[in-house]
């Protein structure tokens, strides 16, 4: 090949390299624009915590980008990071954690969110004094932040408790009490031995929180997190039998004080600073409360005729124990999906997966993969702008654009999220509002982030505009 020749493919190269990278910044600054207003509609904008990436400090180095579990949450833009695909964030952190100058903070996802998320300080105190909200209650989603949550706030209470001038301990009352034994009450229970308070842990169901409610073999993805009285637990990626199989081990050499099948119903705080906490069961008397109380509450019903056959269930747990069914699976969530393939890949099921939307919107990547899949092998049917009407002993009816369709049924797994426990904190006079999530990234990030604050207060401090 001559040089010219060579020169002229070399420049058809270059070419084509330059417009697949504009066409693919272009699609870019798209998506971009388009998070950004939906993050505002709160349409498909982010569902809860999410990167607010600060452009001044970016400096382009694309480690948020790399570091994502999700995909393509954020993407470069012009040599900053940008928001692409809000929605998949379901608050990992990670970017936070890797940014080298602390440019990002992890925020709710808009002052509506935030409105329904209680108020707490940046060491979890809600509005009522020594009363704490760990996990994701609070606000952040995933095990690991409720581990360190409940680890982190245990160290606070240890602190007041030690400092000079504290109220001494009383007969009946507890240093600390815990509700909820999801990993943030674990993790704080742990960390109570650990500093020898006096703590009592309790929970409406089993230990595990809604770990222990996930499917069975579900793959959990966690990150390296110090879990208390063991260690570094450094596993990311373990079965949800393993995850809970190593909770039980460690909680049971730690001696775990703990009452299972017991509910709070009420928390009382005294004029002498004590709380009453009433329960299913009794009352007991604690100096701190930690709330762990998860967000996934009840299961939300949708008040469709005969949803209260037994049939009709809101969790699956087990779905190798239903074979040769016919089963509806209701609602387009993760959940719904992740049960409606586990229940078709059993032998025999006929599984049909009715969502009240006409597309998938907010799932994960690899359910999005996984369901198209399963929908190709026939393993499982969805039928999108569906919604049902009634449940029969022996079929469903549902509306399909506008028509009804009575298919037969033998279960339906009805997965339309929860009821989060809102009405028992505003019961028990816990404040809502704001807050900014910015415990997250590295110590570096952190100091960064705090004295960039401590500047602005500064320059808007009155002494300074003086
Ligand atoms: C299907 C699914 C898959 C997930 N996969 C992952 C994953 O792979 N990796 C990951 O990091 N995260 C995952 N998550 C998120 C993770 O499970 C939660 O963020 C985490 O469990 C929150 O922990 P928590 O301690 O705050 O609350 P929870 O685990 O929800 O525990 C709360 C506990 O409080 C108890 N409780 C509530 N109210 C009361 C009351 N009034 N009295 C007594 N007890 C009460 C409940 O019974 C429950 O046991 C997933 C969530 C779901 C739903």
């Amino acid at each position: 090949m001559d040089t010219f020749t060579a020169f002229i493919l070399a420049a058809i190269v270059i070419g084509l390299l330059v417009r697949g990278y504009l066409k693919k910044q272009k699609k870019i600054e798209e998506l971009a624009r388009a998070a950004e207003e939906k993050g505002k509609l709160r349409s498909d904008g982010p569902q809860a915590q999410h990167p607010h990436i600060d452009t001044t400090y970016c400096i382009g180095c694309a480690a948020c980008t790399m570091i994502c579990p999700e995909g393509d949450v954020l993407a470069m833009l012009g040599g900053k990071a940008v928001i692409v695909n809000g929605y998949k964030c379901i608050g990992h952190s990670l970017c936070a954690e890797v940014c080298p100058v602390g440019a990002i903070t992890m925020v709710l996802a808009s002052p509506s969110m935030g409105g329904d998320t209680p108020y707490l300080t940046p060491e979890n105190e809600t509005t009522i004094k020594n009363m704490f909200i760990v996990g994701e209650l609070g606000g952040l989603a995933l095990i690991k932040n409720a581990i360190n949550q409940g680890r982190e706030c245990i160290d606070n209470i240890a602190n007041r408790i030690a400092a000079p001038g504290s109220p001494k301990s009383a007969p009946g009352v507890h240093d600390v009490f815990i509700v909820g034994a999801g990993p943030g009450g674990i993790a704080a229970s742990l960390r109570a031995i650990e500093k020898k308070l006096n703590y009592l842990t309790v929970d409406e169901g089993e230990m595990g929180g809604t770990v222990a409610k996930y499917p069975r073999q579900k793959l959990v993805m966690t990150s390296p997190v110090e879990f208390p009285t063991y260690g570094k637990f450094k596993k990311t990626e373990l079965s949800k039998e393993d995850l809970m199989a190593f909770w039980a081990k460690v909680l049971q050499r730690a001696d775990f004080k703990f009452h299972h099948g017991e509910k709070v119903e009420d928390v009382k705080k005294g004029e002498d600073g004590i709380f009453t906490i009433t329960t299913s069961k009794g009352q007991h008397r604690a100096q701190n409360v930690i709330l762990a109380l998860g967000k996934s509450g009840s299961p939300r019903k949708l008040g469709v005729k005969g949803e209260e056959l037994p049939k009709v269930m809101y969790r699956l747990i087990e779905a190798d124990h239903y074979i040769n069914k016919k089963i509806l699976v209701v609602g387009g969530g993760d959940s719904g999906i992740e049960a409606a393939m586990g229940l078709g890949h059993q032998v025999g099921n006929e599984v049909t997966l009715s969502y009240r939307k006409e597309a998938f919107s907010r799932i994960k990547e690899r359910n999005s993969i996984r369901i198209e899949e399963c929908i190709r092998k026939g393993k499982v049917k969805v039928i999108f702008n569906s919604i049902p009407v009634e449940f029969k002993e022996k079929s469903v009816l549902l509306e399909v654009n506008g028509k009804r369709e009575e298919i037969p049924n033998d279960y339906v797994w009805i997965f339309a999220g929860g009821e989060p426990p809102t009405a028992f904190l505003k019961k028990i006079g816990v404040g809502f509002g704001n807050q900014d999530l910015t415990s997250t990234g590295s110590k570096e990030a952190k100091q960064a982030k705090a004295e960039r604050k401590a500047a602005l207060s500064e320059v808007s401090s009155p002494a300074a505009v003086g």
